[in-house]
C-alpha cells in the first residue's frame, strides 16, 4: 500500500485508450442488498454495506463495501469527458481492491439515481437514516468492461486497486449532477493520473 506522501507510479484515474480485447473474465454482480449506512467523508457521500452484495471474478469473490458518485466523472474515454461516475468499492479475503466504474453523460435523468438524491440525509441527519439503496440498480448495463491496474482516486490512494470500467455509459440530467455535486459539497474528481506504460484490456467486449 501507498500513502498520500508516497504515490506509486500505478495512479488512478487515467484516460482510457489504445486498449485491446481480452478474453480474461469480466466481473459479474450477485448485489442482493441495499445500503445499510450513509457517510460523509472528504467531499463524498459513501454509501455502507454490511453484506449480501458480492462480485464475481471467475472463482474470486469480492464484497462489496460501499459505492459514491464523483462529479465530473474521474475517468476520460479517448479524451471524452464524462458528467458523473458512480464507484462501486470491493474487497476480497485477501484484501484486495476491485472497483468497478460506470460514467454518466449528461442527457435523461436516472430514476434510480433521483431516488438517491432525494433520500440522501441533509448534512449532520445521516444517524438512523434507512436507505433504499440497492447498489443492483446502479451496475453498468453491459458485459463489456475496461480493465487496468491503478489505486483508489482519493486518499490513501492505495495500489493496487484492480479497476473495471463499464463500457456502456449511463445518462443523467444536468440538474441531477448539479444535485449529486451539491450533496458532495463540490467537485471531487481527481485529475488524470500518468498511465506511465499500462496496458488496458476490454474485457467482455468481443461478445
Ligand atoms: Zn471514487
Amino acid at each position: 500500500m501507498t500513502t498520500n506522501g508516497d504515490m506509486g507510479s500505478g495512479q488512478s484515474p487515467i484516460d482510457i485508450t489504445d486498449w485491446r480485447e481480452s478474453q480474461a473474465q469480466a466481473p459479474r454482480f450477485a448485489y442482493a442488498s441495499r445500503a445499510n449506512r450513509v457517510e460523509r467523508t472528504q467531499g463524498f457521500v459513501m454509501f455502507h454495506f454490511d453484506g449480501g452484495s458480492e462480485l464475481l471474478l471467475g472463482e474470486e469473490r469480492y464484497r462489496l463495501l460501499q459505492l459514491h458518485w464523483h462529479t465530473p466523472a474521474e475517468h476520460t474515454v479517448d479524451g471524452d469527458e464524462f458528467a458523473a461516475e458512480v464507484h462501486f468499492v470491493h474487497v476480497n479475503e485477501r484484501d484486495e481492491l476491485l472497483v468497478v466504474g460506470t460514467v454518466y453523460q449528461l442527457g435523461e435523468p436516472d430514476v434510480g439515481l433521483q431516488q438517491i438524491i432525494d433520500g440522501t440525509p441533509a448534512v449532520g441527519e445521516e444517524e438512523g437514516v434507512t436507505l433504499s439503496l440497492a447498489a443492483a440498480e446502479h451496475v453498468p448495463e453491459s458485459d463489456g468492461y475496461y480493465h487496468y491496474v491503478g489505486s483508489l482516486t482519493a486518499a490513501p490512494f492505495s495500489e493496487p486497486v484492480q479497476w473495471y470500467v463499464g463500457r456502456s455509459v449511463r445518462t443523467i440530467a444536468q440538474r441531477q449532477a448539479e444535485q449529486l455535486q451539491a450533496l458532495a459539497g463540490g467537485p471531487n474528481a481527481r485529475a488524470l493520473q500518468d498511465r506511465n506504460g499500462r496496458t488496458t484490456v476490454c474485457v467482455g467486449c468481443g461478445r
